[in-house]
């Protein structure tokens, strides 16, 4: 690393730990350090502590029904997004056997994607609903898709690649018509939208810590109360024997302060980000011909864009940006290392002249408007420089 400052805006691939979430967790490495399923004090005061960061989780995303022992039992907490999106959707096929068929979206992150892929070798139905050129869901296929033998149904809430946000609720109704249940990937849109499950249709929703401010390696799935449940991970009897293993408590402390914090957040998110995130589009279109913004661009996350250079190489554009301290993704950060683009553009229908050359720039509450303003000075020479010695540019 050089001393170079470093402009962060790939907050859709992880984010920074919040100093007031590491403040939270950083007790119960050395300190704290019991077994939260001790009898002793020392280990077993520490529920209490994984049940307050449960309440937090549970305040963020609005699930306000408690059991008889006033606990908020509809949180889950797990190791990843990704294994919350894998338990949802096993869950779903365990609990009901007879129906077999699976409904996602074909924009959907690797977390749920990549299931659907393997349940199909499995021999389960997977079917995938199409998006159109700006990625919004053909809503008609949809309903023609889904059945009485449709087990579960999952679409993202927001897309990690284009920020599009689904009409989830919309979807949650369609599926209950038809008796299957409805799961959403809300890793990226929880801390970033409000959400409130009190309200809602949706029945189990996935979130990660490391996208909003808290550390990687934990996350939590929502189980709206009543839902037929079968646990992924066999054990213990940790969360009530829903996800075996000792819990870890350190990382769901940092998950509940974090939670805390971007309830308060989400306003800025959606003032001031959005308006970093609206500035920084308007300067790199005005300033470099043929930049196009790709996605639905009145339904998208505050924080996400996601720019179209056409005619150049989104790795040559990555490394030309990395060389000025500036981080961020081409196209979603789990699909780089492939110079194929990501299937979210191809189904899209993006042309491939200008996938190739899609950058994703996802900010957070840490960025300030020097920082885009420097990006916006930037980029135009790196473009130009690119496009100069690309075969496939016509201006
Ligand atoms: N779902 C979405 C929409 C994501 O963006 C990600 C991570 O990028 C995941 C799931 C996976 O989350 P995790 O990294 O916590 O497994």
């Amino acid at each position: 690393m050089t001393d170079k400052k470093l402009i962060y805006l790939d907050n859709n691939a992880t984010t920074a730990v919040a100093p007031e979430v590491f403040e939270a967790m950083r007790p119960y490495f050395c300190e704290q350090y019991g077994n939260p399923g001790s009898i002793h004090a020392f280990g077993g005061s520490i529920m209490s502590k994984i049940e307050h960061a449960r309440e937090q989780v549970a305040a963020l995303i609005g699930a306000d029904r408690k059991d008889r022992h006033g606990k908020f039992t509809e949180v889950i907490f797990t190791s990843c997004g990704t294994e919350s999106d894998n338990t949802a959707i096993n869950s779903a096929l365990r609990a009901c056997p007879k129906k077999k068929k699976v409904i996602m979206s074909a924009v959907e992150h690797p977390a749920v994607f990549t299931l659907g892929k393997d349940l199909e070798k499995r021999g389960y139905p997977v079917s995938y609903v199409p998006v159109d050129s700006s990625g919004c869901l053909d809503m008609e296929r949809y309903e023609e898709m889904v059945d009485t033998e449709t087990a579960i149904v999952s679409i993202m809430w927001a897309n990690n690649e284009t920020g599009n946000i689904y009409p989830v609720e919309k979807c949650a109704e369609i599926a209950h018509r038809y008796g299957a249940l409805f799961h959403t990937d809300a890793v990226q849109a929880i801390g970033k939208l409000p959400c409130n499950m009190a309200d809602s249709q949706i029945d189990m929703l996935s979130l990660s810590g490391h996208k909003l401010h808290a550390p990687k390696g934990v996350g939590a799935l929502y189980v709206r109360r009543g839902i037929r449940f079968r646990p992924n991970q066999i054990g213990g009897h940790q969360e009530r024997g829903r996800r075996a293993g000792t819990e870890n408590v350190a990382s769901i402390i940092a998950l509940g302060k974090a939670a805390e914090l971007a309830l308060h957040s989400i306003k800025e998110e959606n003032t001031r980000i959005k308006m970093l995130r609206d500035r920084l589009e308007t300067g790199l279109c005005a300033n470099i011909p043929k930049a196009k913004i790709l996605g639905d661009i009145e339904n998208r996350l505050p924080n996400t864009t996601l720019v179209g250079f056409e005619a150049i190489e989104g790795e040559s554009i990555l490394m030309m940006m990395d060389r000025l301290g500036i981080c961020a993704s081409s196209g979603s950060a789990c699909t780089t290392g492939s110079l194929e683009p990501s299937h979210v553009l191809r189904a899209m229908g993006v042309p491939y002249t200008i996938a190739h050359g899609a950058i994703r720039f996802s900010l957070s509450i840490y960025n300030t408007q020097e920082e885009i303003d420097f990006v916006i000075q930037e980029m135009p020479a790196i473009i130009a420089w690119l496009r100069n010695m690309s075969p496939f540019w016509k201006k």
